[in-house]
């Protein structure tokens, strides 16, 4: 079966990697510049929209990001899942956010800003502090704004309006404000829904940011109460969406209780540890949902961590001996995910002995947060 992702990047790469024992053979299609490519050797298939859609049995997508049109052409074809308004959910925050409501799933406070008034307004009803975030096109921590109390709302009014005026914005750009959380940490789930509905989920995975970018994932096994709590959730917005295919819900945990933070449709980097901490790693459990396969066994394996490689085009020779690299072929620039390295022990303690040996030779400013998650682990 010819499987079309949307999107040519890491995530396209690994299900072509994970398809490949199925017959589950994938290639990728670039939204930017039309053309049709093998996600691993990057060579180029062919071009253009038309001639990808007629080449699948089953088109997808990899990032959510994606416009409308190519969005809805592909829809037509009947081949796209998850379907177009659960991936367009998933790339503007604005239509999110209403979703969130709807499914009645516990999020941040919020308000939609076009105008300086709608900016006062969102503070006089949330306080401060607050974030404020582009609707569309937002990742990494990118197209965010912070307002803390005492800061000058006209100067963030100034960027805001900047940022939603310049020439090469896209229709339909607008921010949303939202109450700062002050989350005791961030966790995320992984789940899959097949086309009749049967649904499963992964264990829940501890995530770790610098500068808005994820560095660090630890699968948390234990915590039965949350993993209960997240699961609930993930299936409520699933099946409001009626969806098909693996989707990521990123949480604040506050004192123990989740707030939905984003959602993302399609796998998502918090989960790439189920490449060795599960039976049926999350990229093979999407192309099992979106071509109708029954679903892999989502169980834990072994205890896992997942640390991204940022910018960096090598990591030294022991990382080998010490874990499982995965490189996606990307130059490196400052910054950017080129790889990322999963760390597998048979015990919790057995991880954070394993951890704390991969941050005595990985570099501190290059991969942060690595030590203190193996002493927190310990
Ligand atoms: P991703 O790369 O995960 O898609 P993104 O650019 O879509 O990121 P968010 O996940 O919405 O952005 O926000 C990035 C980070 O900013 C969050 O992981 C969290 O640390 C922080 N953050 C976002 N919203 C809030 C909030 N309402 N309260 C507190 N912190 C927040
Ligand atoms: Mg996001
Ligand atoms: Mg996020």
């Amino acid at each position: 079966m010819n499987i079309l992702v949307l999107g040519a990047g890491q995530l396209a790469r690994m299900m072509a990697l994970a398809g490949a024992p199925l017959n589950l053979i994938v290639s990728a299609y670039d939204v930017r510049s039309g053309d049709i490519i093998h996600p691993l050797t990057l060579q180029p298939l062919g071009h253009g929209l038309n001639t990808a859609i007629a080449g699948a049995d089953i088109i997808t997508a990899e990032f959510e990001h994606i416009p409308a049109d190519i969005l809805h052409q592909c829809e037509q074809s009947g081949k796209l899942r998850p379907s177009a308004q659960a991936i367009l959910t998933g790339g503007d925050r604005q239509i999110e956010k209403a979703l969130l409501m709807q499914a009645g799933v516990a999020n941040a406070p919020y308000r939609v800003v076009y105008t300086q008034a709608d900016l006062e307004k969102a503070v006089d009803a949330l306080g401060a502090p607050l974030v404020l975030k582009s609707t569309l096109d937002g990742y990494d921590g990118k197209g965010q704004w912070r307002y803390r109390d005492g800061d000058d709302l006209h100067a963030l009014w100034a960027e805001l309006d900047a940022f939603l005026s310049a020439p090469e914005q896209r229709d339909g750009q607008a921010i949303i404000a939202e109450a700062m959380i002050p989350f005791d940490r961030e966790v995320s789930l992984i789940g899959v829904r097949g086309a009749n509905g049967e649904f499963a989920s992964y264990s829940l995975t501890q995530n770790h940011h610098h500068d808005g970018i994820l560095t660090l994932s630890v699968v948390r096994p234990d915590e039965h109460a949350l993993q209960t709590q997240a699961a609930d959730m993930l299936e409520k917005i699933a099946s409001a969406l009626n969806y098909v295919g693996v989707l990521a819900v990123e949480f604040f945990d506050v004192d123990g209780s989740l707030l939905v933070n984003e959602i993302a449709p399609r796998v998502h980097n918090s989960g790439h540890w189920t490449q060795q901490g599960s039976a049926c790693c999350q990229f093979e459990n999407h192309l099992r949902a979106v071509s109708g396969l029954p679903l892999g066994p989502t169980d834990l394996i072994q205890p896992t961590a997942m640390i991204n490689i940022l910018g960096q085009g090598s990591v030294p020779l022991a990382t080998y001996r010490d874990a499982h690299v995965h490189w996606y072929n990307k130059t490196p620039r400052p910054g950017r995910k080129v790889g990322h390295i999963n760390v597998t022990a048979t015990s919790n303690a057995a991880l954070a002995t394993k951890l704390a040996s991969l941050a005595s030779y990985l570099p501190d400013d290059a991969f942060h947060g690595l030590k203190s998650a193996a002493l927190a682990l310990a």
